[in-house]
Order: structure tokens, then C-alpha cells, then sequence
């Protein structure tokens, strides 16, 4: 049942977990400014950040907020600590796991449907086919075509997808922009996880795998030729077929609690982060609600068949991601916390950064998310609230400060995401915005029009935007916000 828990802040959560809120927030810091400081080296993979005691007189902090950073940076994926005499914090290359998983954990949090995945897919992969046909190489042709020969013959009923998600994944690749590559294979492995076809007979799933090779063979030809506008039809038309096998099915995604205790030893995952993952599955599983005790760190030892220090190394993980956090006292133990988008946008963020990618591919994918929203809102614009909460978000004003403008003009490009009604678009829109204001910051003070400051060019067009909106003009409302990020652009470098 839920209870009158108070909402955790970062440093409730972390004065919950033994250390001071001070210390947790001072952690958290030095995690953040040792991550930017190997972005801002390009990320040189293999080099030594620096020995420990270098580091804690670097940062001045004591060894064990430092060794919390470390913790931080090492669950990001960023660096590694080595212990021993040539020991050091040492950059590594991070895999998509990391990502993708706090993503899942986001999406999985908050009620995303598989419609929600599709929806975001038939915008995004469109876009990769047509970027696929216009940037493809001679080489890469061939491992298009070994991806697409892959998977011939009939998958088990309920598994179409996941014989099939490869040739995805492969394209997407192939449109040579990592933003889009790591969004795609997010939603594949999401729909491979979570969709089900409605129970068909052994000729239909014939048929079905039939159709599908036609469609990629259509799909990879359009692609070698370079045709990118027929790749792109053929990819929109292949997407809505595929949403028709799902019609009718189970739609909303629920986790999957890893395989236990076998997996435990191997994988090379430490057992705090096994057991987090095995908390936070049963979490949604059990359809806790926010607020919601789970049980004592005591039970939480029982339960999982580990140490207490397990336990409290996991809780930090939960905690971190917002998924949960640790009451002490009385009516104390694990509650089920609010979810929150920054731990998973955080970690999409810094895979982008090392990816290396640009502003360029920023704007492509952000216009194709963004324009999609427009026309799902503007479709709704009769819905009274729907003028209100835009309204709400006009918080540009001509004369807002310069330096305060980007972070103010993203409000109303995260209420049309919002409105939008599809938490995979709205987590992947805050996202992108997250990274455009890092490429903001870099070059600020370019004017987009001599005669106008930022402020008053992003009052001006966030104004004609939602009007266009609030009366249901999608054609108009689509042009305005396209002009609108073009003009961004040139803020960023
Ligand atoms: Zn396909
Ligand atoms: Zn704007």
C-alpha cells in the first residue's frame, strides 16, 4: 500500500545509504567533473586518469567520497580503478549495455506500451534508411546483404521480431550517425523483449516471414542503389506492417527478472549490480506503487541470499537510479522511489559523448523526433489542456538573460514531448536536449539574425509555434518548429 513516504531527494537518498548527504552530493561531483574532463579529451580509451592518491589531492576530498566517485564513474562505464603499485583510474570504452539498460530502466518504469517502441520507430528508422542509402560504402554493402540473407526459414510462434531485429540494428549502423544507432537499438531490443504476436498457425508465420524477407530485400536494394527515398518508403510501409502482427496483443512492457543465482557468479557483473537488477525487475513485476516499503535491509538479505554489504552496495545502485531508496529507523527499509528520467538521459548522454556524436547529428534526429510529437499534439489540440500546458511553457520572454535562454526555451520542447503522450519519444527528446546544451555551452553568442537577440528570436518562434498548434494545424505547426531547430543550429558549434 502506498504510505505518506516523503519524496526522496539526492541527499535523503543518500544520507539513507550511511553516508552524509553531503558527502553523496560531493561524490556525485567529482564523478561528473572527472566524466567531463575525459569527454573533453575525446575520451582517449586506455589512458591513466590518474593514481588515487593524485586524484583525492587533485579533487581535495577525503578517500571515501572519492572512492564513491569512483564507484560512479566505474557503474558509467567512463574509467576503471586498478588497484596495485602501476594501479590508477585508467579510461575504458564503454559498450551500449550500459545505456541501453538505463533506458529500459526508465522505460520500463513508466507504463511504456509497445505501440509507444513502434511509434518511436517508424520515426527514427525511416530516417536511418534514407541516411543508410546516402552514406553507405562499398564494403558496408556487404554486411548489409549478410544481414539481411541471415534468417531465412519460419521463427517459433511469439518470436518473429527477434528473428528479425538484426537487419535493423545493421541499417541503422550504416546511416553513419551514432545517435541514431544507439536509439535504434534500444527500441529493437526492447520490442524483441517485449512484443508478442497474437498466436498464428504455422502457414501464417510462413507467410509473415515471407513478406518480411521481401520487404528487407526491397529495403537493402534501395539502400545499395542509394535511392534514399525509396529506402525510406520502404521502410515506413515495412514498420506498419509489422505494427499489425502486434494488433490486439498484450501491450504493455514488463520486466524481466534476470536469471538468478547461475548468473550471478559469471557475466562478469558484480553482484551488487545483479542484485539491483534482480530488486528493480521485481519492483515493477510485483507492481509496487510509489512510496511503498518492500522490506527491511534484514529481509532484503534474506530474500536475496547475500550479504548485508551486497545488499547496501545495490541499494546505492538503486538509489542512484532513483529506482528505490533506503529509510532508516523504525518504520524504516527499501522504498520504492519516484522514477526519474536524468539517470537514464545521463547515461545515454555520455555513451553519445563517446561516440563522438556531433551537432549535426543531433539536429537530424531531434527534428524527426520533435516534428513527430507536433503532429500527435496538434492532432489533440482540441483538448482544452492542451493550449494550457503549452501556454505554461512559453517561458522565453525577448528579454530573458542570454545564458538563461537554452535552458529555458527546452520547457516547451519537453511539454510537446510530454503531450505527446509517449514516454519513449519524451525520453528520447530530453535526451538530445540535454546534449544540444552541452553543445551550446561550447559556443555561445552567435546571433541567429543580425537585427535579433536569442532571446527574442526563440520568444518569437516558440509563440507562432504553439498558436500553430492550439489551432490544429499540424502542416503549419510541422514548419515552424523544422525553421525553428534549423535556427538553433546555428548556436551550435
Ligand atoms: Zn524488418
Ligand atoms: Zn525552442
Amino acid at each position: 500500500m502506498p504510505s505518506t513516504a516523503a519524496q526522496p531527494t539526492a541527499s535523503l537518498a543518500g544520507a539513507a545509504s550511511g553516508a552524509s548527504p553531503r558527502k553523496s552530493k560531493l561524490a556525485a561531483r567529482i564523478a561528473r567533473a572527472i566524466e567531463g574532463d575525459v569527454i573533453a579529451a575525446d575520451w582517449p580509451v586506455g589512458s591513466m586518469i590518474g593514481s588515487e592518491p593524485e586524484l583525492i589531492e587533485r579533487y581535495g576530498v577525503s578517500r571515501a567520497v572519492f572512492r564513491e566517485a569512483v564507484r560512479l564513474v566505474e557503474h558509467h562505464q567512463v574509467a576503471r580503478m586498478r588497484r596495485g603499485r602501476s594501479g590508477g583510474l585508467r579510461v575504458i570504452a564503454p559498450d551500449a549495455a550500459a545505456a541501453v539498460s538505463a533506458a529500459v530502466v526508465y522505460l520500463e518504469h513508466t507504463g511504456t506500451t509497445v505501440d509507444d517502441l513502434l511509434r518511436a520507430r517508424s520515426l527514427l528508422e525511416p530516417l536511418a534508411a534514407a541516411q543508410a542509402a546516402r552514406h553507405i560504402s562499398e564494403e558496408d554493402i556487404k554486411a548489409l546483404r549478410d544481414a539481411a540473407a541471415q534468417k531465412t526459414g519460419t521463427p517459433p510462434d511469439g518470436q518473429i521480431l527477434a528473428a528479425y531485429g538484426s537487419l535493423h540494428v545493421t541499417m541503422a549502423r550504416l546511416s553513419g550517425n551514432p545517435v541514431l544507432q544507439l536509439f535504434v537499438e534500444v527500441l529493437a531490443q526492447l520490442t524483441e523483449r517485449y512484443a508478442k504476436v497474437r498466436r498464428t498457425t504455422r502457414a501464417d508465420r510462413d507467410a509473415t516471414a515471407r513478406e518480411v524477407d521481401r520487404a528487407h530485400l526491397a529495403l537493402v536494394d534501395a539502400v545499395v542503389a542509394g535511392d534514399a527515398a525509396t529506402a525510406q518508403h520502404c521502410m515506413s510501409a515495412h514498420l506498419a506492417a509489422v505494427d499489425q502482427w502486434f494488433a490486439g496483443t498484450q501491450r504493455r512492457i514488463v520486466a524481466r527478472r534476470p536469471a538468478a543465482a547461475s548468473e550471478r557468479a559469471g557475466g562478469g557483473h558484480k553482484l551488487a549490480e545483479v542484485i539491483a537488477e534482480e530488486i528493480r525487475a521485481d519492483i515493477v513485476r510485483g507492481r509496487w506503487q510509489v512510496g511503498d516499503v518492500i522490506d527491511s535491509e534484514i529481509g532484503l538479505v534474506e530474500r536475496y541470499d547475500v550479504s548485508r554489504s551486497a545488499i547496501r552496495e545495490a541499494v546505492r545502485l538503486l538509489e542512484h537510479h532513483s529506482i528505490a531508496w533506503m529509510r532508516r529507523g523504525p518504520n524504516g527499509g527499501l522504498i520504492v522511489a519516484e522514477p526519474d528520467l536524468d539517470a537514464g538521459v545521463e547515461a545515454m548522454a555520455l555513451y553519445l559523448g563517446y561516440r563522438g556524436a556531433t551537432a549535426a547529428h543531433l539536429l537530424l534526429v531531434r527534428k524527426e523526433l520533435e516534428l513527430g510529437c507536433v503532429d500527435l499534439v496538434a492532432g489533440r489540440s482540441s483538448e482544452p489542456w492542451v493550449r494550457e500546458r503549452l501556454e505554461q511553457a512559453l517561458t522565453v520572454s525577448p528579454d530573458a538573460p542570454a545564458a538563461e535562454v537554452n535552458r529555458l526555451a527546452n520547457e516547451l520542447h519537453l511539454a510537446v514531448a510530454e503531450l505527446a503522450g509517449n514516454p519513449v519519444l519524451a525520453f528520447l527528446i530530453r535526451t538530445l536536449t540535454s546534449l544540444s546544451a552541452r553543445h551550446v555551452a561550447v559556443a555561445p553568442g552567435i546571433q541567429p539574425l543580425p537585427a535579433q537577440t536569442p532571446a527574442e528570436a526563440v520568444a518569437h518562434a516558440h509563440l507562432a509555434i504553439v498558436a500553430a498548434i492550439a489551432s490544429g494545424d499540424r502542416g503549419l505547426a510541422r514548419r515552424r518548429m523544422a525553421r525553428h531547430l534549423d535556427a538553433l543550429s546555428l548556436w551550435w558549434h
